[in-house]
């Protein structure tokens, strides 16, 4: 869009004089406008509401409103005293967790009183593609979780919560997987370094491990269960933990019924069996979570990573939204919603190992 470079030039134009108008200090008086473009007057333009009177720190008197200008596009604001990048979003965006916007126009990560920022009303792009390459989201999957042993499938607590931290220390942001579906559709914009975590099967060391790391952290995560594993035992889970990890941001999504792979044809099925038992797998697993959840899945994980153009086209004929596979690789805008790639992250994984499956930024197939 040609109109970019000069809105981030206006941008920054305006939160320099914005500066120098504030003085970058709080109790500084007001100093007139030191041009006559820069009026304090919200525009009508419709993402700009007017800025409800920003609440003044108890220490200070109440901030005058020369740290704040509206234009059409965005607002400039020096930061105020008890001000962060998620108080702002509330305040211009109405969404605190648009931060990133903030910070990503920006160029920051935190915000310090006196510091002039402008916060974009619009998203600035939907598709994620930058001059550097386009965006890529990793989709992690787990099966099991120890204490104390790990094996291929099976990632030891403290690996677990090594590898949460080190999401959260690199400033990735764990969005959910309906949020990554409306970034494949080119409905809205997700942060950099977004990163999506699932679980397949419905093992109870999820309940047990994972989710008090997760809870902690405030990750959503997906759940694809294989309806027939869900019973109370020792080692898997049961409907009543399900409904509570649902209650606190874990999705339930479908890994079918008896965990047939549902995109090979069995030894000696006829195509006819096989189209059968395959609908018969998506339909009644998707009745029990209904009857279970009260809620509808509309993603399916498939057994083992193995898909077909025909299980997509029953897909979508189900009404399923999406198909997600074990193929380890990152899923662009115009990834296929049906072959969304997820890396399975391993128990003997080490944090290196953990990282190469975040890559969030590529060129490939662009030279
Ligand atoms: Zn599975």
């Amino acid at each position: 869009m040609s109109g970019r470079p000069s809105f981030s030039c206006l941008a920054a134009l305006a939160v320099l004089l914005l500066a120098g108008c504030a003085g970058l200090e709080v109790a500084q008086p007001p100093a007139p406008p030191p041009t006559p473009e820069a009026r304090p007057l919200p525009p009508p333009g419709p993402p700009a509401p007017p800025a409800p009177p920003t609440p003044a720190p108890p220490t200070t008197r109440a901030a005058p409103p020369t740290h704040v200008r509206f234009f059409p596009d965005f607002v400039a604001v020096i930061a105020q005293p008890g001000d962060t990048l998620s108080s702002l979003a509330a305040r211009y965006l109405d969404d605190p967790s648009l931060d990133w916007r903030i910070a990503e126009f920006n160029g920051i990560s935190t915000l310090k009183p006196g510091q002039g920022v402008i916060v974009p009303f619009k998203p600035l792009d939907v598709g994620g593609v930058t001059p550097r390459g386009y965006q890529t989201v990793p989709v992690l999957v787990y099966h099991k979780f120890s204490k104390q042993t790990s094996d291929r499938m099976t990632v030891r607590q403290d690996a677990f919560e090594e590898q949460m931290a080190f999401l959260k220390r690199n400033g990735y942001r764990v969005i959910t997987l309906d949020d990554l579906f409306e970034f494949l559709d080119g409905k809205r914009p997700i942060p950099r370094r977004s990163v999506v975590i699932t679980f397949d099967d419905g093992w109870r060391s999820m309940y047990d491990i994972a989710y008090p790391i997760l809870k902690r952290y405030g990750y959503p995560a997906t759940l694809f269960v294989s309806t027939d594993l869900i019973h109370s035992t020792s080692t898997t889970l049961d409907w009543n933990k399900i409904r509570e990890m649902v209650r606190n941001g874990i999705d339930i999504q479908c890994h079918g019924k008896t965990h047939r792979s549902l995109g090979k044809i069995e030894n000696g099925e006829t195509l006819q069996a096989y189209f059968e038992a395959v609908k018969a797998e998506l339909t009644e697993s998707a009745k029990i979570v209904k009857r279970q959840l009260g809620k509808d899945v509309k993603y399916l994980a498939y057994p083992f990573g193995d898909t077909n153009s025909l299980l997509i086209g029953i897909l979508g004929k189900l009404g399923f939204e999406g198909g997600l596979t074990v193929v380890r690789a990152g899923n662009p805008f115009f990834a296929d919603d049906f072959r969304v790639g997820r890396s399975m992250i391993y128990g003997d994984f080490d944090l290196r190992a953990f990282e190469n499956n975040l890559r969030w930024i590529s060129d490939e197939g662009l030279k």
